[in-house]
């Protein structure tokens, strides 16, 4: 083989390398918004998490850590009331 059709072979490899990037880069943004998508759809039901609109013994959403306001749960689904309680309450730091 001739120094000529390896320079061309290398030069041809380089260029199929650098198209495949945002065809990679694609990939890896595509994939990353699926998982969000499934981590999202992994919430709680409020009838699973026993779910109620109302305090439980002076225990609210809003002193839980999982608490999101103005209406979210990071482990419930929405909506979740700030007065609210489920049994997944943490209570949040002091
Ligand atoms: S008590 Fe339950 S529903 Fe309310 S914020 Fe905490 S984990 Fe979410």
């Amino acid at each position: 083989m001739t120094d000529s059709s390896s320079l061309i072979r290398k030069q041809l490899c380089r260029r199929s390398l650098l198209k495949s990037v945002p065809l990679i880069a694609g990939a890896i943004i595509s994939t990353n918004a699926v998982a969000q998508s499934v981590l999202a759809q992994t919430k709680l039901t409020h009838e699973a998490a026993k779910y109620q609109d109302q305090p439980k013994d002076g225990l609210q959403c809003s002193n839980c850590v999982q608490f999101v306001a103005p209406a979210s749960c990071t482990v419930v689904e929405d909506p979740i009331a700030a007065t609210g309680w489920c049994q997944l309450f943490v209570a949040k730091p002091a």
